[in-house]
C-alpha cells in the first residue's frame, strides 16, 4: 500500500494510511450489503505491528476518532464499516506458529488475528488436526473476525462455535494498552477471588476486576436469557456467569471492547471417517423433529435447504437428489464422524429416522456422494450471485436469526408468511439443528417500493424472533444493522446491562460505535445499498 503523506495520519504511525476516495475504496470492499455515503469522513489504517497499533489507539484517544476493526471484510451486518478510521488488522498480524500436539490427541496453535481461517485449517490438517468450527467463508474470513463475531460453521452443531476453541487472546484495549488473556485462569466476579486471566498490571485486567455487573443470567431476579444452541448477539454474559472471564467476554464483542491481534486456538484430531445422509422433510413439524433428532443421533452437522433454495437451484432436476427435492419442503443434510463402523451405524439410524417420517433418504460414507451432497449446500453463493444478475439482489438483513430448535418449524412458517405478504422471494438455508436460519431475500431493486417492503419484513421478523425466544444473530453478530433492535430482542434490563458493560470497558465509546449498542436515533437500514457484488456474498 502507498502511504498517504497528507491528511490526518497519526505522528509516528509507520503503516499504510489512506484517506478520501482511496479510503472509501479500500473500506468498501465488504461482503455485506452496506455502503458509506461518499462524504462520510473515513480513513483506512494498516498498522504494521503491535507498536503501530498502540500508536494508533493513543492518537485516537487524543483526537477522539472512532476506530472500526477490520479483518477480512466478510461480516454481514455492517460491523466492519462505519465513519471513523477503519483499522485493517490483516496485514500486520499474519503470523502462523506451528501447531503443537496436546495430550488429548488434539493440538493448539497460535496465529495472528489477521490470518485467514482456511490457512489455519491447512496447517492443522498437515498435522492430522482440524478446527471444527470452520465457516463457509474460511477462504476469506480472518481468525480475528471469527473470534470477534463468535463465528461458527456447519460442524459447530457437534463441536460448538469458535468460543469453544479459543484458548488465549492478545490485543489492545481502548486506551492502547496491550493485553493477553487465557482460558486457564478464569474471571472472578463479585468478590469470589481469583484472577481474570490477564497478565498483571494491564488496563483490561483492571477494568475486568472493577467491573461489577448489575445482573447476570441465573441471578434470582434476572429476566430469562435466550435458551439457544448458539448466539452471537449482545455480550456473552451467560458464559461469564458460567465461570468465564475476560476471554469469554471478548469473544463475540465485535471490536467494541478491544482490538484483537493474536489468538491461540485449540484444535481437534481429524476424525477417522465421515458420512453424510440427506433426508426429506415434508412438513415444518417434521423439519423440527429432524432438527431435534439430529442431536440425539450425535450428528456433527445438521444443515437444511429450504423449498425456495431447491427451486432456485433447480434441485428437482438434479440426477442424485431430484426425487427427494420434488416432494420435500426442506432437505436435511446430516453428517456423522467417527470410526468407519460408528459412522455406518449412525447412517443406519438416520435412515430409520427418515423412514419413520417422510422417507429414508440417501447417504453414504463414500467421499464422492458426501462431496456431491455438501456441494448442494455450498451452491448458495453462486446461486445468489446468479439471481442478482436477473435484477433480484440478495440483501442480507434477516440473514442470521436463531431460535430454539423446537421452534424451527414455527419460525419457517412465520417467515414464509412475512415474505409472501411483502412479495419477496428468498433463498433460505442454514444450520437447522442449531435453529439458525440464513435468509437471503432477493430484493426486486427495480421496483420503487423495495425499501418500505424491506423495512416491513425486518420489523415483522424481529417481532417473530422475539416471540419465539430467539435472537437476530446466531453467528454473524449484531453489527450496525441489528443494534437498533437490541432492546426489543433482549428486553430493557439486559440492554441496560450491555450498555453499562460497554461504558465500563470503553467509556469514550471509540471502539466501533453503533455496533451491538445503537447510537441515538440509529437507523438499522442506514447505508443499505442492495447491489450485485462480485466479492463473496
Ligand atoms: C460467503 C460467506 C459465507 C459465510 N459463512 C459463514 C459461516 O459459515 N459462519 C459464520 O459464522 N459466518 C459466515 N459468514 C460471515 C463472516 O464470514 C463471519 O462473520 C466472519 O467471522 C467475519 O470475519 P472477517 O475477518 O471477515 O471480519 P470482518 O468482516 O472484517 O469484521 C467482522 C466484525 O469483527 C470485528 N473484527 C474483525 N477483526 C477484528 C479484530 N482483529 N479485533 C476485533 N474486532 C475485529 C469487526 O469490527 C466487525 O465487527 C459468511 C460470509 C460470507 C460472505
Amino acid at each position: 500500500m502507498t502511504r498517504s503523506s497528507g491528511g490526518d495520519c497519526p505522528h509516528g504511525f509507520r503503516g499504510g494510511w489512506l484517506t478520501g476516495d482511496d479510503a472509501h475504496r479500500a473500506a468498501g470492499r465488504i461482503s455485506g450489503p452496506f455502503r458509506l455515503p461518499a462524504d462520510a469522513k473515513l480513513s483506512w489504517a494498516e498498522p504494521r505491528d503491535l507498536d503501530d497499533l498502540v500508536c494508533l489507539l493513543e492518537w485516537s484517544r487524543r483526537e477522539g476518532r472512532p476506530l472500526i476493526a477490520r479483518g477480512g471484510g466478510t461480516g454481514m451486518p455492517g460491523g466492519n464499516l462505519g465513519p471513523g478510521v477503519v483499522v485493517s488488522l490483516q496485514e500486520g498480524f499474519g503470523e502462523v506458529r506451528p501447531a503443537r500436539a496436546s495430550s488429548d490427541g488434539g493440538g493448539t496453535m497460535r496465529v495472528g488475528s489477521g490470518v485467514i481461517a482456511g490457512r489455519v485449517e491447512e496447517v492443522a490438517a498437515s498435522r492430522g488436526l482440524t478446527l471444527p468450527c470452520l465457516p463457509s467463508s474460511a477462504p476469506w474470513a480472518t481468525i480475528g473476525g471469527m473470534v470477534a463475531n463468535n463465528a461458527a460453521g456447519a460442524r459447530s452443531f457437534g463441536h460448538g462455535a469458535i468460543h469453544c476453541w479459543v484458548e488465549a487472546l492478545e490485543g489492545v484495549d481502548a486506551n492502547g494498552t496491550p493485553f493477553r488473556c487465557s482460558r486457564e485462569a478464569r474471571g472472578a466476579l463479585r468478590g469470589e477471588g481469583g484472577s481474570t486471566g490477564c497478565g498483571a498490571d494491564h488496563g483490561l485486567e483492571g477494568r475486568m476486576e472493577s467491573w461489577e455487573p448489575g445482573l447476570l443470567p441465573g441471578d434470582p431476579d434476572a429476566p430469562p436469557w435466550p435458551s439457544l444452541r448458539k448466539n452471537s448477539s449482545g455480550y456473552a454474559l451467560d458464559r461469564v456467569a458460567g465461570g468465564g472471564g475476560l476471554l469469554d467476554l471478548l469473544v463475540g464483542s465485535e471490536g467494541t471492547l478491544a482490538l484483537l491481534t493474536g489468538v491461540t486456538l485449540r484444535l481437534a484430531p481429524a476424525p477417522g471417517a465421515r458420512g453424510v445422509h440427506l433426508l426429506p422433510a415434508a412438513t415444518s413439524a417434521h423439519a423440527t423433529e429432524l432438527a431435534l433428532a439430529a442431536a440425539d443421533l450425535g450428528a456433527s452437522a445438521c444443515e437444511f435447504l429450504g423449498r425456495s433454495f431447491m427451486e432456485i437451484a433447480g434441485l428437482e432436476e438434479d440426477p442424485v437428489v431430484g426425487t427427494l427435492a420434488r416432494e420435500a419442503r426442506a432437505l436435511f443434510l446430516l453428517e456423522f464422524e467417527g470410526t468407519p463402523e460408528e459412522v455406518d451405524q449412525a447412517l443406519d439410524r438416520a435412515r430409520e429416522l427418515g423412514a419413520g417420517l417422510d422417507g429414508p433418504g440417501i447417504g453414504s460414507r463414500e467421499p464422492e456422494l458426501a462431496t456431491a451432497l455438501w456441494e448442494l449446500r455450498r451452491g448458495a453463493s453462486p446461486m445468489i450471485a446468479r439471481e442478482a444478475r436477473r435484477g433480484r439482489v440478495s440483501t442480507q438483513f434477516i440473514e442470521d436469526c436463531v431460535v430454539p430448535p423446537e421452534q424451527l418449524g414455527s419460525y419457517l412458517e412465520g417467515l414464509e408468511q412475512i415474505l409472501a405478504e411483502a412479495d419477496i422471494d428468498a433463498v433460505v438455508f442454514g444450520h437447522a439443528g442449531d435453529g439458525n436460519v440464513h435468509v437471503n431475500p432477493l430484493v426486486p431493486v427495480d421496483e420503487a417500493d423495495w425499501e418500505p417492503r424491506v423495512r416491513r419484513v425486518l420489523d415483522q421478523v424481529v417481532s417473530l424472533v422475539t416471540e419465539l425466544g430467539g435472537t437476530l444473530a446466531g453467528e454473524h453478530g449484531d453489527g450496525r444493522l441489528r443494534a437498533p433492535f437490541l432492546q426489543r430482542i433482549w428486553g430493557p434490563r439486559w440492554a441496560r446491562e450491555f450498555r453499562e458493560l460497554k461504558e465500563h470497558f470503553d467509556p469514550e465509546g471509540r471502539l466501533n460505535p453503533g455496533v451491538i449498542l445503537p447510537l441515538e436515533g440509529q437507523d438499522p437500514l442506514a447505508n443499505l445499498a442492495p447491489r450485485p457484488r462480485s466479492w463473496p456474498v
